[in-house]
């Protein structure tokens, strides 16, 4: 464009001239200074520009290059050269300079400040070619400075992602609004990476450009991916855990839905894993889990699911059981699994495993309730012995949920004192007297009646309530004892039942010890009952708790002699006073001459160690004579009394009620050989 000049030199008076040089100045003022620096791209374009100015006395034409790009711009120019003549022009050089260094300046920082950042900045003509971009970003894609400075911006991403960021490049200088966008980017060598993509439009000296803004999501993306990792997987075994195995379950149910078929949940507890990290330690218990877990793994296919749920519990899902004979190999894989022994810390062993089976449909639809049934039928498993797989059934089903129900009320029964204790009077087969009598703890609940504590003791140990239990039981003795002594009754000493839990427990001493002492009982009055199990699982610390206890001056029976597994050897190792034969070898005693056998064996071997036998549930004559004919010393049982209340037994006591045997319901029955 060329512009003829306006006034010329010389033919103005001073004061239009003044006035024209301060309205030039306001206007020069007024023009935003990016548009200025705008006008002169270099030194030397300026130098010549201002030359040129000078030399046709006129505003720069389009060819001059200096682009002098409006109209405006250029009549600033022209009035103010007009205006002042040579003297103008170098007062304009010399303010064009001083412009061009701050603008020098500027653009360095403008530069400094896009290179501070640790993202891509690319600037984007409208024509998608790259005006600038900082440090980063010819780091990031790998390419020149001067390669990427007009290169399609589109390069730099991967070929499926050109097209549609082309059309959001569009739609931002169409709408000016920032857009967002999750890509893959591409390196000059073609490696690809995922990136956030930014972009917005800005207006620089009238043009507008797209500020693109490149975040790498590399490491965001792996550090992600990590995190879900750790909230979806069980740290120790890197397995799927309990969250993740619900959400494939989920999966799982609705494709079989789907197809009509048959889902499995299998459930896996480790028989022995308690001991093996009590003894050994837990980094020991650790090892062990994740050598589980690798030959559970190593037993199934890959679609199969693995996850652990917690402690010594993995769980399975068998996505696509043919059958329930199907899913049933599955779970005896697992178990087989199991037997060889296991090496870890230089021993060997031995590990077993319950497991239960739920399946979908027959057993519930919904993926918790199926593991939850997978978890009763495993429980069932343990209690059937081990080392087996059970199968969840509708009456398993309701056991377990009623199990529930009296494991919360249990907590509410200890509380509420809803416990109470009958106490069943052993008597002395020769003399027929009252020696002692054991404490029966019963529950009477509030709408089930009394429950028997076969039900209710089991559940007490599980819910780990059975320490409070048996110290209240205990106790409650000790305070009977001290009431039937103030009342004058000829106090017989009191057996007290101890849970393997209670023998168990360090504090098993202290606990005895305490409660005598605070209720003033001689010892003597007091007789512990344990069984054999009890015995044969943590014998050592067992037998050093006895060993003091029985310091005391305390007694201990043996219960339910003659059921458990154990060797005799042990017998006389600990500090037992009395075997309690057990009732089953006393109910059949009479018609089945082995059971005759065993009591008289259990009598003859007590004789030989010098123990005292009691025997257990007498309900007829028959059997009190041929307990006197064998040489047992004393009874327990219906045939003589139930478990009565404790006033009923200080009656008892202050009767002096015997045991009558009358002499013609003796059996004419030779003792065996
Ligand atoms: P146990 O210690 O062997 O107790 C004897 C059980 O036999 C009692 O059952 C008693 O009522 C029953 N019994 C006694 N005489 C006869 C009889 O002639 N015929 C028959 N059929 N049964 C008879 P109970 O009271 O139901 O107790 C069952 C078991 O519960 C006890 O067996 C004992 O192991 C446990 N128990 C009871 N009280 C406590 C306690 O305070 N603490 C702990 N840890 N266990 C307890
Ligand atoms: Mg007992
Ligand atoms: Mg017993």
């Amino acid at each position: 464009m060329r512009f003829s000049p306006v006034v010329h030199m010389g033919k103005l008076p001073l004061p239009w001239r003044l006035a024209l040089l301060g309205g030039a100045i306001l206007l020069m003022l007024a023009i935003p200074v990016g548009e200025i620096y705008h006008i002169i791209a270099t030194t030397a374009q300026l130098t010549q520009s201002a030359a040129h100015l000078s030399r046709v006395g006129a505003a720069a034409s389009a060819a001059s290059q200096a682009r002098v790009a409006s109209l405006r711009e250029s009549l600033y120019v022209e009035i103010l050269l007009t205006a002042l003549g040579a003297l103008g022009v170098v007062v304009l050089l010399v303010a064009l300079y001083g412009t061009i260094w701050r603008w020098l300046g500027s653009e360095q920082r403008f530069q400094q400040i896009i290179d501070a950042s640790n993202n891509a900045i690319v600037l984007v003509e409208r024509d998608g070619r790259i005006v600038e971009i900082n440090r980063r970003a010819v780091e990031q894609f790998g390419y020149e400075r001067a390669e990427l400075l007009r290169m399609p911006v589109d390069q730099l991403l991967a070929p499926e992602h050109r097209l549609v960021a082309a059309a959001r490049r569009a739609r931002v200088l169409r709408d000016g609004e920032h857009c967002t966008s999750q890509l893959t980017a591409q390196r000059k060598n073609q490696r690809t990476f995922p990136v956030e993509l930014t972009e917005s439009r800005v207006e620089l000296n009238r043009r507008r450009i797209v500020i693109a803004i490149f975040l790498d999501m590399t490491e965001r993306q792996s550090a992600e991916e990590r995190i879900r990792h750790l909230a979806y997987h069980d740290s120790l075994t890197g397995l799927p855990n309990r969250a993740l195995f619900l959400d494939r379950l989920e999966q799982a149910l609705r494709h079989a839905h789907r197809r009509d078929a048959l889902a499995a949940v299998i459930f896996i507890d480790l028989d022995n894993f308690k001991a093996v990290n009590d003894t050994m330690g837990h980094e020991v218990g650790d090892q062990l889990l994740q050598a589980a877990a690798l030959r559970i793994r190593a037993a199934l296919r890959a679609e199969d699911t693995v996850a652990r749920l917690g402690g010594d519990e993995f769980v399975v899902l068998t996505p696509e059981a043919q059958s329930p004979s199907d899913a049933a190999v599955v779970a005896q894989k697992i178990i087989q699994a199991m037997t060889e022994p296991f090496i870890l810390a230089g021993q060997t062993f031995h590990i077993t495993c319950s497991v239960g089976l739920s399946l979908y449909p027959r057993d519930g639809r919904d993926g918790g309730v199926l593991l939850g049934n997978a978890d009763q039928a495993m429980y069932q498993a343990k209690q059937e012995g081990r080392n087996r797989l059970a199968f969840h059934t509708p009456q398993l089903h309701t056991t377990a949920v009623e199990h529930l129900h009296l494991a919360n009320d249990l907590y509410a029964a200890l509380k509420q004192e809803q416990l109470l204790l009958a106490y069943q009077p052993q008597v002395d087969l020769q003399s027929g007297k009252i020696i002692s009598a054991e404490a029966l703890v019963r529950w009477r609940h509030p709408t089930r009646g009394l429950v028997a504590p076969n039900v209710f003791i089991p559940l007490a140990e599980e819910k780990g309530l059975i320490l409070e239990l048996g110290n209240w039981v205990l106790r409650r003795v000790c305070e009977q004892i001290r009431r039937w002594q103030a009342a004058g009754v000829p106090v017989a000493p009191v057996a007290v039942n101890l849970s393997a839990v209670q023998c168990r427990e360090e504090t098993m001493f202290q606990a005895v010890h305490g409660i005598l002492e605070d209720t003033g009982v001689a010892p003597h009055l007091l007789e512990l009952e344990l069984t054999e199990s009890t015995l044969m699982t943590h014998t050592e610390s067992i037998h050093a708790r006895m060993v003091k206890i029985k310091n005391l001056g305390l007694h201990f029976a043996l219960d339910d002699f003659g059921t458990g597994y154990s060797s005799l050897s042990y017998l006389p190792r600990f500090p037992i006073d009395t075997l309690k034969i057990d009732i089953s070898f006393i109910r059949d005693m009479i018609d089945d001459p082995k059971d005759l056998a065993v009591v008289d064996t259990i009598v003859d071997l007590a004789d030989n160690l010098q123990l005292r036998t009691v025997a257990e549930g007498v309900e007829k004559a028959e059997q009190v004579a041929l307990l006197r004919l064998l040489g047992c010393q004393a009874m327990q049982g219906f045939y003589f009394s139930k478990p009565v209340g404790a006033d009923e037994l200080a009656a008892m006591l202050q009767s002096d009620r015997r045991l009558e045997v009358p002499a013609a319901a003796a059996p004419v029955l030779q003792a065996p050989a």
